[in-house]
């Protein structure tokens, strides 16, 4: 046991909790507290299953509850962190952004070197996708300058009367649906899952909710490096919400996308433009984005005619199942205008 206990909370993160306890009996930060126990710094950030318990036994805390709470190292660059599996490209695990109005409900009143070491880094917080606090209606902040990787109270302790005084807090009319929804999984509270989140894993649901909420918001085009944070929190929100209405309302955003008023002739990559190229070669090109990269391709053959060799997302297209104006007066030998009147176009084609 240290000297000087401080509460392990239960969403806080483990190597918060060891940072903290570091400060608190007078140790420079995680690096001396892992030198004097002789635990490889190391092995801790991977979740390693001996480091982590010889922490939590000096320490005095439930070594389940340590186990829970940091990030664990799996195959193919995925952490396990609270039951979930999450890719490493979907986590910041070094750094720590913060909601300043939380970290001012931690310390209390005043802030004293005591209550410095109250703050905590929220687990939920590692998560990229995460923006905004549901609680504050706050943007979450970086330190104004990076500190030691992996040391919470190193990053922030020298920031806290900034924080404390409210300088670092950046209001957003976000509400913090995916934040709120984050945070209950991370904390086991096992919420509802409707529509495509029974589907998707937690960090793909923030990726795909920011990705379909800015097709939603901004059409075919956007650019991820042009979107303000305030831009990005809301446009979470509204993926959030399609993503929770599940098949009906992803396909009503494609659906958008397809007949939004434009080139006719314009092929399915620019019409649904960015969410298009996002999820065949950009973040949702992989394996977690699966159900997703299926409904696109799926409403592709359904809304295009497209004939043989003509590309579907992945695919090159083998059969055609049915015909504009113009591939069937190509196919059937005839001027557009006849085939208008023919009524081919609706009819599903024979091959
Ligand atoms: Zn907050």
């Amino acid at each position: 046991m240290f000297p000087v206990q401080v509460e392990f909370h239960r969403d806080e993160l483990l190597v918060s909790y060891a940072g903290r306890t570091a400060r608190a009996n007078g140790l420079l930060g995680v690096a001396d507290l892992f030198k004097d126990l002789e635990i490889s710094a190391q092995a801790f950030h991977a979740g390693d299953s001996s480091a982590i318990e010889r922490f939590a036994s000096v320490a005095g805390i439930d070594p389940e509850q340590a186990r829970s709470q940091t990030f664990i190292a799996m195959a193919d660059d995925q952490f396990a962190i609270a039951g979930q599996q999450v890719a490493d490209k979907h986590l910041l695990r070094r750094q720590f952004r913060v909601c300043p109005a939380c970290l001012r409900a931690d310390i209390g009143p005043e802030l004293t070197r005591e209550t410095a070491t109250c703050a905590y880094a929220r687990t939920a917080w590692s998560l990229t996708a995460v923006h905004s606090c549901p609680i504050h209606h706050l943007l979450l902040v970086f330190p104004p300058e990076a500190g030691t990787n992996f040391d919470f109270s190193h990053g922030w302790e020298p920031w806290l009367f900034e924080l404390f005084e409210g300088d670092l807090d950046k209001p957003t009319q976000a509400e913090g649906k995916y934040e709120a929804f984050a945070e209950a999984v991370l904390n086991g509270e096992d919420p509802p899952r409707p529509g495509y989140l029974a589907r998707l894993d937690i960090g793909a649901v923030g990726a795909a909710a920011e990705a379909l909420g800015l097709s939603s918001i901004h059409g075919a085009k956007w650019s991820t490096t042009d979107i303000s944070a305030e831009d990005g929190a809301l446009a979470l929100d509204a993926g959030f919400e399609v993503l929770s209405c599940g098949e009906q309302a992803v396909q009503s955003l494609l659906d958008a996308l397809r007949f939004a008023i434009g080139k006719p002739q314009e092929r399915p990559p620019g019409r649904y433009g960015r969410l298009h190229e996002w999820l065949l070669r950009g973040g949702g090109a992989g394996a977690e984005f699966a159900p997703l990269q299926d409904h696109l391709s799926r409403h592709i053959q359904e809304t295009w005619p497209l004939g043989p060799k003509d590309i579907c997302f992945r695919s090159q297209v083998t059969v055609r199942r049915f015909h504009s104006i113009l591939t069937a007066a190509a196919q059937y030998g005839l001027r557009p205008v006849s085939v208008r009147g023919a009524g081919v176009i609706s009819s599903p084609s024979a091959v």
